[in-house]
């Protein structure tokens, strides 16, 4: 798997506005993608963007906050209703079944799918969580008024291409020994002839990692868990002369944002739940030029993944 872009569908903090719905986003890896957070309204949103439920796989909660959570029992309901039955994992913290089997059962709703539930006790220290044959999950617990976790995507690297043309010259049979070639191991052929993996397999192709951090004030966990990673989706709840409300809250400025990801030497950054205090203008005014690409992000609104 490969990240192809990222997708918005709420931006907004605490609760819904004119402008913005709450917190859900989108990881697309074209045939399939993940769900990070899914408050109140996000089937709406889904329905009206190109995504389709019936690709989503893996769907993480970062906390239990109602604006990141409340449009979870919806959209698991709809897509039932849909015919939607292959797996689904759910990543969040201790309590989401819980959660779900108690608005399921006073609805008198009984989900027939296959859910995976992965639930999170408190991590001091960023762990591997979970682990896919194309990345790996760590989290770590967060700063903010309840457990709150941040979550790294660790995508597994890619093997460089493997050149036919180059490989029918060189005669090389077409069976095991490409294959061969392909996992990195020398091979001979039956002329005796020693032949390299880096003779017909191009260098492996970097595959970008992606990091999850939303509710939480600035702590050193953040950088524990998303040093180094190629994009950052990062709470921006309020403004910089906010400093005192956000420490309250649990939550950053905008100037805060902007040291954690200079400092964990991000390549991009996506900023999102805003709160409804501020419109688009006052954080555009706060962003400064910084090494690496900054995206204010809106409803609706999609990130190719470039990098
Ligand atoms: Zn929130
Ligand atoms: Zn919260």
């Amino acid at each position: 798997l490969k990240i192809k872009q990222f997708h918005y569908f709420g931006t907004g903090a605490g609760l819904p506005s004119l402008f913005r719905n709450v917190s859900a986003m989108a990881v697309d890896f074209e045939n399939e993608w993940f769900l990070f957070d899914c408050g109140e309204g996000t089937q709406q949103s889904i329905i009206k963007s190109p995504y389709k439920m019936s690709r989503l796989t893996h769907i993480f909660i970062s906390h239990f906050h109602g604006d990141h959570l409340y449009g979870l029992p919806g959209l698991i309901a709809t897509m039932q209703l849909q015919g939607i039955d292959h797996d689904l994992t759910i990543i969040a913290p201790k309590g989401i079944q819980a959660y779900l089997d108690s608005v399921f059962q006073v609805s008198g709703t009984k989900i027939k799918r296959q859910i995976n539930f992965i639930e999170l006790d408190p991590l001091k220290t960023a762990t591997n969580i979970y682990t896919h044959s194309s990345f790996t999950v760590k989290a770590i617990t967060l700063s903010h008024r309840i457990t709150c976790f941040g979550y790294r995507l660790e995508m597994r690297q890619m093997s460089g291409k493997f050149d036919n043309n180059k490989a029918n010259e060189l005669g090389i049979p077409k069976d095991q020994s490409r294959k061969m070639l392909i996992q990195g191991e020398t091979i001979t052929l039956s002329d005796g002839r020693t032949i390299q993996p880096s003779d017909v397999v191009s260098d492996p192709i970097y595959n970008p990692h992606f990091t999850y951090v939303t509710d939480t004030r600035v702590c050193p966990e953040i950088s524990e868990l998303a040093h180094g990673t190629d994009y950052l989706h990062h709470e921006c709840t309020f403004s910089n002369d906010e400093e005192e409300l956000a420490e309250i809250s649990g939550h950053c400025t905008v100037g805060q944002v902007l040291d954690i990801a200079e400092k964990a030497e991000v390549k991009q950054l996506h900023l999102a739940h805003f709160s409804s205090r501020h419109d688009k203008r006052t954080f555009r005014s706060l962003i400064k030029e910084k090494p690496f690409q900054i995206f204010l992000t809106k409803d609706d609104f999609s990130i190719e993944a470039r990098l």
